[in-house]
């Protein structure tokens, strides 16, 4: 870039007659455009970006821009660039362009979210309820009203920035504002701490909830509490709380997704005579009909006795597996009565089914 004769004006894309406000303007969009983080590997735009500063470290200093005016130079800068364009262009850049990026994006610092693990009854997941739950909760300490200092001790302003939070430190040609690390840019320091919440403006406490458990969740279901969680000094907005739910087991019903699934014990002579038994519902208890000659594994279902559905819409049913009980310790009477059954099994016991082959050999006869 040296070497040549650049004008500057034309760099800029600006009139000779422009205002300071314009040639401003025209340098942050074109520092903005060809900006190295923009264009990472392109040395045309790097080139580019070092005539768009050059040019504006001219025209953007009142008494340089005349001495360019008249003598068509910049009186001693070239060296000073050389210099300059060696460093850090982010610092530099971003030392111009921090209150432009500034208003660009509001800062928005979430809190943490917390998670609670709420254990509930079996009845609750299926037909809901409500909980109380303890969670922590950060608060403004009552001590020191949240300024961090002891009562009747104030702040200091820090010595090492004077109270402004920054340090400007010169470089050459630029000046480089850095966040002052004596106060951690807050200008001031706190020499008495308060006690109460050791400074930090807020103590941990503890907050009542109530949950609402709607009906249907099951094991793992997790609920969001918005706004429920966190929030310490800094954060703009509180993070959120998320319940998971774990369903204690019940002695008697099980779950099977919208399902609810029951046992019963039932005697061989029921299966073969039937008849009517009562079978536990989450509802209370129901009368279910066993008909005569009632097979092993057939599940009877009660409509609508299951669980809300998750979507919404209507309830799961209860399934009744029938568990049958062989009896092992038989009385004198009951064996021989068994006994006299079992031989008159055996004149019209029942014919074993057909099988496959013979189905097929009588099909071919
Ligand atoms: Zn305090
Ligand atoms: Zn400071």
């Amino acid at each position: 870039m040296r070497g040549r004769q650049v004008d500057y004006y034309e760099v800029l894309n600006v009139s000779r007659g422009a205002t300071d406000e314009e040639i401003k303007k025209a340098y942050r969009k074109l520092a903005l455009q060809y900006h190295p983080d923009r264009n990472p590997g392109d040395r045309q735009a790097e080139e580019m970006f070092k005539e768009i500063n050059e040019a504006y470290e001219v025209l953007g200093d009142p008494q340089k821009r005349h001495h360019y005016e008249r003598f068509g130079t910049a009186g001693d800068a070239g060296s000073v660039f050389d210099f300059g364009f060696q460093g850090n262009f982010d610092t530099v850049f971003n030392d111009l362009f921090s209150d432009f990026f500034g208003n660009q994006r509001p800062r928005q610092r979430k809190g943490d979210d917390l998670r609670y693990h709420l254990t509930i009854e079996f009845e609750e997941a299926v037909f809901g309820g409500e909980k109380e739950i303890e969670i922590p909760k950060e608060e403004r300490c009552s001590v020191c009203n949240g300024s961090r200092t002891e009562p009747g001790h104030e702040p200091v302003v820090c010595k090492h920035c004077g109270g402004h939070g920054q340090v400007r430190q010169s470089h050459g040609f630029f000046t480089i504002n850095r966040t002052c690390e004596y106060c951690g840019g807050e200008g001031r320091v706190i020499k008495h701490p308060c006690k109460h919440c050791k400074g930090k403006g807020s103590v941990r406490t503890k907050k009542k909830l109530k949950v609402k458990i709607p009906p249907g969740v099951d094991n793992n279901t997790r609920l969001k509490l918005r706004g429920e969680g966190m929030q310490q000094l800094g954060d703009t907005v509180p993070g959120d709380l998320f319940i998971v739910l774990q369903v204690k087991e019940h002695a008697i019903f099980e779950r099977a997704g919208d399902d609810i699934i029951v046992q019963v014990d039932v005697g061989f002579t029921l299966l073969c005579l039937g008849g009517e038994i009562t079978v536990p519902t989450i509802e209370g208890e129901s009368a279910l009909k066993i008909p005569p000659g009632t097979q092993q594994g057939r599940v009877f279902r009660l409509k609508g006795l299951g669980v809300n559905k998750s979507n919404g819409y209507g309830r799961g049913d209860q399934l009744i597996y029938l568990n049958i009980v062989i009896p092992s310790d038989l009385t004198e009477r009951q064996k021989d009565l068994i006994e006299e059954l079992a031989g008159e099994f055996k004149d019209s016991s029942p014919k074993p089914r057909k099988g496959f082959k013979e189905k097929f050999m009588e099909f071919f006869e």
